[in-house]
């Protein structure tokens, strides 16, 4: 049993009636666990950041970086022990685990370095009216909610947390259940810099702790990373106070292949954008969209590799692929096995769950799948690619937008004129031409449509927690 709230700068056991079980999906059994935070440690968490707020606001962009420099320079110094978490945790393999961290810790970087720049973004507005001067000012949105999922737990939250901070806000984090030790560090290193006390906070719980977080009065904007249902619930409490809100939900991207790409090259991509995190990414490129003239020669070699990725224990075995991280994700994956058996969906490799401990599946591809089957429009977050073929580049845009979800997209093509047309075109946030699932700090992340509102990572991530405000003086 860990004590696992950071409240007021100060660590404190749960008083709610959730128990939460911590586990290993490779062996599909707990290894720790933890009471969830009650309703009224929620209230305490939002009173600490809104007694934080007026003296962090007031400290210096400088000082502010510093303290973003150094849980970049901490997650560093506990490097090991967070790979291995997450290997454990997540059941990612280690250079996936090793990928996150980087981002992290680049995360806090770069946002350190936008901190210090803010300053200048105090400035006079040239105005073209007689009598007047007007200067711009940012200020910090206030107290600010956070939630985050369980497939990118460090990333995730540090994509918020580091921006939020920067910007002069103070934080409550609510962590997912499925994976809650992974964001302590943060407060573990808010301990060890000598973070002022609530300026950041940590409630872990499960869905009664995330709404009584959402729904609290006491904050200025809430952040939400996660599923479009429990989204759509997290917005419906924003609106009743006409409250701000970032959301960053669900997606069913398209990775589009033309046929003079290089197959092998081609393969790769695509396998990869299925099966990192075993699937379980927003940005999964799920929906692949081959073009007629290199189908034949692709699909097979397509269904090789994915056949051939090695899955097993990240923590004992050399892997591709690890386990799904909860047994609810386990089951909702095997439920779109079920799916595609009713729907009679031809099935070119896996399709089912490993006969093996913990929660396993195959890397799978079904083709031709027909347009309204529900795997084709459906997100399923876990290694299920599903193909359709297709002729024009028309075609290739059409079906690629036809689509609830906008997240991103993947364009493959040596002809990069093409490529970038193409991209033009696709009603995403993101387009990758001949890469994948490459994410940079100073590009932004989020989705149109379905896919959210708002944008994280870059500037945008950081105006998302300031406030504009101007200042004009008569000098008459
Ligand atoms: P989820 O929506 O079930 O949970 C997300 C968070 O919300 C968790 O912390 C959970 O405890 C909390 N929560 C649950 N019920 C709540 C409620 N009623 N009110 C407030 N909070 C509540 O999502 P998940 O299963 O943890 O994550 C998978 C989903 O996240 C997928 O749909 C995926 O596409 C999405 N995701 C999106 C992005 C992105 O950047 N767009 C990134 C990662 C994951």
């Amino acid at each position: 049993m860990t004590t696992s709230h950071y409240i007021a700068g100060r660590w404190v056991e749960g008083q709610g009636s959730d128990c939460i079980s911590v586990n290993d999906p490779a062996m599909g059994l707990p290894f720790a666990e933890l009471m969830a935070a009650s309703v009224a440690q929620v209230d305490q968490a939002v009173a600490a950041a809104r007694e934080a707020l007026p003296a962090w606001k007031q400290t210096s962009a400088s000082q502010r970086a510093a303290y973003l420099r150094g849980f970049a320079e901490q997650l560093g110094q506990r490097r090991e022990a967070l790979v291995t978490l997450q290997m454990r945790n997540n059941g990612k393999p280690r250079h996936e685990a090793e990928i996150d961290l980087d981002d992290a810790i680049a995360t806090f970087n770069y946002y350190a370095d936008l901190a210090e720049q803010l300053p200048q973004k105090n400035c006079d507005v040239p105005l073209a009216a007689p009598g007047f001067t007007a200067r711009t000012r940012l200020e910090p949105v206030g107290v600010v909610g956070l939630i985050v999922p369980w497939n990118f737990p460090l990333v995730t939250s540090a994509w918020k947390l580091a921006p939020a901070l920067a910007a002069g806000c103070t934080v409550v984090l609510k962590p997912s259940e499925v994976t809650p030790l992974m964001e302590q560090t943060y407060g573990q290193i808010a301990d060890t810099l000598g973070l002022p006390a609530g300026v950041l906070n940590i409630v872990n719980g499960k869905a009664e702790t995330g709404a009584a977080l959402s729904g609290h009065n006491g904050l200025d904007k809430l952040s939400f990373t996660g599923s479009n249902s429990v989204g759509s619930q997290v917005m419906r409490s924003a609106s009743a106070q006409c409250r701000p809100v970032t959301l960053e939900l669900g997606g069913k991207s398209a990775i589009v292949v033309f046929d003079d790409c290089d197959v092998e090259q081609a393969v790769e991509w695509i396998v990869a954008g299925i099966s990192w995190n075993a699937g379980q990414m927003c940005s999964a490129t799920s929906r692949l969209l081959v073009q007629d003239g290199i189908a034949d020669a692709l699909l097979p070699r397509l269904q090789a590799a994915l056949e051939n990725l090695r899955v097993g224990n990240p923590l004992s075995e050399e892997v591709d692929m690890g386990p799904l991280t909860s047994q609810a994700q386990w089951l909702k994956v095997a439920s779109y096995f079920a799916t595609a058996r009713e729907e009679g969906l031809q099935c070119l490799a896996g399709g089912k769950a490993l006969d093996r401990d913990g929660w396993f599946v195959s890397p799978t591809l079904y083709v031709d799948v027909p347009a309204d089957s529900r795997l084709w429009t459906e997100e399923i977050f876990g290694p299920v690619l599903c193909a359709r073929r297709f002729a024009t580049e028309a075609q290739a845009i059409a079906e690629a937008n036809d689509s609830r979800f906008g997240l991103v997209a993947t364009v493959c093509s040596a002809d990069l004129e093409r490529a970038e047309r193409v991209a033009d075109a696709l009603e995403v946030g993101h387009v990758w031409i001949n890469s994948v699932q490459a994410v940079f700090v100073e590009t932004s992340w989020g989705g149109t449509k379905g896919s959210g509102i708002g944008r994280e990572l870059g500037p945008w991530g950081l105006s998302g927690y300031l406030s504009v405000k101007h200042v004009t003086r008569c000098l008459g």
